[in-house]
């Protein structure tokens, strides 16, 4: 699987392309902004992109749903729980100048499967930073796309709306622990880690 990490937005989330190299299937993971650039790099690869995936709904990572969706015909996907602020940043957003993104076309929930190319993302929920914050877990290849709900070392913010610090902590320990040690981890904000870092490291890991 090619990952390709590209940031967007005034706040350097981590976008993540992923796609087969054989038969060009991609999905777009948390296009957050700079949707111009993204497309470079899909139309320079030759990419099919078959989902938009949003880890959850601020609007650093689905700023550009809408774009992205109108330049690929992809399907946009998120948990049911951050459909509204996805549709209304002003939930958790003082300033208005920031639009909403249309409604998703396909709902999220624990569990489901979602395949591009000979790949299968497995969606792991887990709430905390948002209501409906999800991470997307590749199998074979051992990588996990967290979002904002855990950073190397950290967890996220739980200040916002629908945030919650019990929340997150169970998802973190019930939800993403389980994975082995080697688990390569791909947070929306900064470096990249592993489950066993973490479960050595971060005092939210470690029980
Ligand atoms: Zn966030
Ligand atoms: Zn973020």
């Amino acid at each position: 699987m090619k990952i390709k990490k590209m940031l967007v937005s005034d706040y350097d989330t981590n976008c993540f392309i992923l796609s087969d190299e054989e038969t060009k299937e991609a999905v777009i993971i948390d296009p957050g902004d700079d949707g111009v650039v993204l497309m470079e790099y899909v139309e320079g690869e030759n990419l099919k992109v078959k989902y938009i995936l949003n880890t959850h709904g601020h609007n650093d990572h689905v700023g550009n749903n809408d774009y992205m969706k109108e330049k690929t015909g992809a399907l946009v996907a998120i948990h049911a729980d951050d459909v509204d602020i996805l549709t209304n940043p002003q939930l958790y957003m003082k300033y208005d100048g920031i639009k909403g993104q249309s409604a998703p076309d396909i709902i999220l929930h624990n569990g489901d499967e979602i395949h591009f190319g000979k790949y299968t993302l497995t969606v792991i929920y887990t709430p905390g930073h948002t209501k409906g914050g999800v991470c997307f877990w590749e199998k074979k290849e051992n990588v996990c796309f967290c979002g904002d709900t855990l950073f190397r070392g950290t967890v996220g913010r739980v200040d916002l709306y629908g945030g919650d610090l019990t929340t997150i902590i169970n998802s973190v320990q019930q939800r993403l622990a389980v994975l082995k040690d080697d688990t390569q981890l791909y947070p929306g904000h900064g470096p990249a880690t592993t489950m066993g870092y973490e479960r050595k490291l971060n005092r939210y890991v470690r029980k």
